[in-house]
Formats: structure tokens, C-alpha cells, sequence
């Protein structure tokens, strides 16, 4: 027992030491200073240029050390950097392990009609199982899978609320509450896997651990999981890095991890069509390519979409060597062009928290953040979706005589913009419809000539966020309608 109780104590103060760490805030890098600092092997936690900063994670013992640097700089609060002491047995407010699972089990038991109870799809380097839950309505036919992730970086438990959060919103909304839920789950199916580095997570807990990467200390002290993909993995030590010690080592070889090659094979056999792998922090949406400055073949879809999806959260978004610095051996830039795969939109939200662990003990933070990237969440589903053709299109005859072109902005905030095109001049009356085919709205123009037109409809107060259909028609019958969204 004695022995036993020495042991348990010598562990303490050794993991102890091992996660005494600040993250530390300087103020007017150079970009040219960040990719050095990354090239030392510096572990660099966020680079935000808009505002001029960057925070790297040192030994504390070594804090000083930024003065060294020569810049001014912020030691930043213990808590953004590790789980505090009084949370010694859980994550605080974060989702530890045993609450991901007691929720997600009782997801399927609240809502089986909805989501299937977690099933493992392959073990960690520590044999501990990675699972994935399954959400989607009960309609029938085809429907596209979406991907979610979260904790492939095991010190970033933002995401894991975000994706909680979601699946609660998904569930919970679908009957009744909110048709853009309905519309998601009745379109498409869509998956979660909650903690991609079990292990890390898990070393996590017991004393404020700070463990990025995976378990296997063959060579070092982990493998950056998020450098272990297959696609140009070690295409430059940019971002990623050959020596193990580093946080951003990317393993011996590509997919050398069973994490990464857990994730993999799910993939594959999946045939996800978009996927959102989530980490923190910084407030980015992200996407390929990460490995080199170039622009990806649909750029300007991606554009497109992180431009609307960030709207309210206000998020920055580009690629990573836009933004941040280059990376080879990620998920997104695999997943956009693996090998065997059709092209997955894949793209990473770094969610804007208080560094790793900075709302452990503020319930409102993570509301926020949640609340955040929830429309984030909810309008990729909608672009993915529209991407492979549900987008709600009307009928379109041959020859149409009255066309309901698009809708802009959409999703629509508080007022939208109806591009239409008649063949001849008539009055056209316009309808709004709820997805229970209920008109919530209607009204008409005066006569308006043949050509391209636009009529401009404002949001009512009480029209709730949601899916809506407007449906133009004209004395003669013509009609055509389309599918939108309101945001609120
Ligand atoms: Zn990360």
C-alpha cells in the first residue's frame, strides 16, 4: 500500500513538472519571425497577424526566456494553459472523457429515431476505442454523410463542445424547433467523432496535462496526428517537423499513428462529401491548401462558403499559409485530394476559446463560443448539401417563361433580394412558404417588363430562422420557386 502511495505521489510530481507551462503572448512578430520561432521548434499556439500577436507555450521555468526574445510580451493566465489544480478529476466545464460518452449514449437513448449509440471504429496507440455517433432523420434514399471532428489535438476541448453542442442542436431541433435542423438531418447523415486522440486526452485529465499529441513515445514524446496524413506528408519541415520532440512532428512515416489510420480507413469507407475537423484556438476557418502557397482548384467555392459562413462570427478565413504558416501531412489537404477518394470539402474551424483550457471554469465562454459557430456548423451543412445538388431548385421548364434565378443574400438576414427573369411583361405575385407548406408571407409586384428583374422582399420580425421556399408566379401559370435560408 506504502509502496503503492509513493509510486501514485512520485507520478504526481513528475506529471506535475512535465505541465508546468505558460502560454506566453508576443506582441509585433514578423511573419518572417513566426516561421522561425517554428523552425526552432518553438511551440507556436496561435499567430494572429490582424491583431499582431503570437502566443507560443513555454516550459514555465522558462518564461523569461520571451523577454530573450526581445519583444513585449503577456504571460497569459495559468488557466488558458492547463486544467487548474481544483479540476483535478475532470476537464471543468469541458466535456472530459466519461461526460463525451455519457452523452453521446444518451443522445441515441434520448433520440433513437435519430442517432445511432457511439460505435468504435478502430483503438488508439493505448488501446483506448475511437468511436463515431451517426445522425440523420428517418427518411429514406440517398443522403450524403458529413463529417465531424474534434480532439486530434487532445489539449483542445473547444472544439469537442462545439460538436456536442451541434449534435444537441441537430436532435433537438428536428422536430418542430428549427426546420433547418429537419432540413440537415432529412438530407443528409451526419457524423461525429468526438475524440480523434483518445489517449491524449485522457493523459490530459488527472493534473492539467498538455498533451497535443498522441501517446506513442517511441522516439519522442508523441506524434502530431495532425501531420500524419497521407497527402505530401513531409513535403517540407514547414509547419511540420522531423524531430520527435517537437510538437509538430509528424511521425516516422505517413499514417505511421492508428489514429490517423483509424480516421482513414472510416473515411474511405464513408465517402464523406465535406467535412469540419474542429481545434482550437484563434478564431480561423481554414482550409486547403495548407501544404504550399498555392490556391486549390476550388477556391473560390471555399471562398464562397467560409465568406458566408463566417458572417456572424466574424472568423478569419483563408488558407492556412494565408493566415497562419504552411503544414503538409493535415487532414484537410488529405481529405480534399486523398488518393483513393472522391474530393471531401474538408476544412478546420480553430475555434476562438481562451487559449487550450481558458473557460474550464466559465459555462458562459462556452456558450459562446458554441453559440458562435453554431450558424458556422449549420451553413456548411447547407453549402455541402447544395454542393451535391439539393439545393431546392424549382421546376425549370425548356423554355422557361418566369424564372426565379437566385435569392441573395442566402442565407438572408434581414432582408433578401429575388433575381428574376420573365419572358414578357405581367404582374408576379410572390409566396413564401415554411417547409410545412404554410404561406407565412406573400406579396406582389406592379407590372414589370420582360428581361431580368429584381424584387426585393424584407424579412418579417416573427418569421423565425429556419428553411423557407419562395414560389413567383404570374397570371398566365408560369411559375418557379426556390429554397432559402433565414438566419437570426
Ligand atoms: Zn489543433
Amino acid at each position: 500500500m506504502r509502496k503503492y502511495l509513493f509510486l501514485a505521489l512520485t507520478i504526481l510530481v513528475f506529471a506535475s513538472v512535465v505541465s508546468a507551462h505558460r502560454l506566453v503572448r508576443l506582441y509585433d512578430v514578423s511573419r518572417g519571425s513566426v516561421i522561425d520561432m517554428i523552425e526552432k521548434g518553438y511551440d507556436v499556439t496561435c499567430v494572429d497577424m490582424r491583431h499582431g500577436y503570437v502566443d507560443i507555450m513555454l516550459p514555465e521555468q522558462d518564461v523569461d526566456q520571451a523577454a530573450l526574445l526581445s519583444y513585449d510580451y503577456e504571460v497569459l493566465p495559468r488557466e488558458w494553459g492547463e486544467l487548474l489544480p481544483e479540476n483535478m478529476d475532470d476537464a471543468g466545464e469541458y466535456y472530459d472523457p466519461e461526460e463525451n460518452w455519457t452523452f453521446w449514449s444518451s443522445l441515441s437513448a434520448d433520440y433513437p429515431e435519430l442517432a445511432n449509440p457511439p460505435v468504435t471504429i478502430g483503438q488508439s496507440y493505448q488501446s483506448r476505442d475511437i468511436y463515431m455517433i451517426r445522425l440523420t432523420g428517418p427518411t429514406s434514399g440517398y443522403k450524403p454523410p458529413i463529417y465531424f471532428s474534434s480532439l486530434i489535438h487532445a489539449r483542445e476541448p473547444g472544439g469537442n463542445s462545439v460538436l456536442i453542442d451541434f449534435a444537441m442542436w441537430l436532435t433537438g431541433n428536428y422536430d418542430g424547433g428549427d426546420t433547418r435542423a429537419a432540413y440537415i438531418l432529412d438530407n443528409s447523415t451526419v457524423y461525429f467523432v468526438p475524440i480523434a486522440n483518445p489517449d491524449g486526452y485522457v493523459y490530459n485529465m488527472p493534473n492539467g496535462g498538455n498533451q497535443r499529441k498522441n501517446m506513442n513515445f517511441t522516439l519522442g514524446d508523441g506524434i502530431d496526428l495532425n501531420r500524419n496524413w497521407g497527402y505530401k506528408w513531409d513535403y517540407d519541415d514547414l509547419g511540420s517537423s522531423p524531430y520527435p520532440n517537437d510538437q509538430t512532428y509528424r511521425g516516422t512515416s505517413a499514417f505511421s499513428e492508428p489514429e490517423t489510420r483509424v480516421q482513414r480507413d472510416f473515411i474511405i469507407d464513408l465517402e464523406p462529401i465535406a467535412a469540419m475537423n474542429y481545434h482550437t484556438y484563434g478564431g480561423y476557418l481554414l482550409y486547403p491548401w495548407g501544404y504550399e502557397d498555392i490556391l486549390s482548384p476550388d477556391s473560390i467555392l471555399f471562398t464562397g462558403w467560409a465568406d458566408a459562413m463566417t458572417a456572424e462570427n466574424n472568423y478569419t478565413y483563408g488558407t492556412a499559409w494565408q493566415i497562419l504558416y504552411n503544414v503538409n501531412g493535415e487532414n484537410n489537404d488529405w481529405s480534399y485530394c486523398g488518393d483513393s477518394l472522391p474530393k471531401i470539402y474538408a476544412m478546420t474551424p480553430e475555434v476562438d476559446d481562451k487559449g487550450f483550457w481558458g473557460s474550464q471554469n466559465d459555462t458562459t465562454e462556452i456558450v459562446r463560443i458554441c453559440n458562435e459557430c453554431r450558424p458556422m456548423n449549420i451553413l456548411f451543412c447547407f453549402a455541402s448539401l447544395g454542393y451535391v445538388g439539393i439545393s431546392g431548385d424549382g421546376e425549370v421548364g425548356i423554355e422557361p417563361l418566369l424564372l426565379l434565378n437566385s435569392v441573395y443574400p442566402n442565407p438572408v438576414l434581414s432582408s433578401a433580394s429575388f433575381r428574376i427573369t420573365s419572358s414578357g411583361s405581367s404582374n408576379v405575385s410572390v409566396m413564401i412558404y415554411d417547409t410545412s407548406g404554410r404561406i407565412i408571407d406573400s406579396f406582389e409586384t406592379g407590372s414589370i417588363k420582360g428581361g431580368t428583374s429584381s424584387l426585393v422582399w424584407g424579412v418579417p420580425h416573427e418569421i423565425p430562422a429556419g428553411v423557407y421556399t419562395a414560389r413567383i408566379s404570374d397570371a398566365a401559370g408560369n411559375c418557379d420557386s426556390r429554397r432559402f435560408t433565414v438566419m437570426r
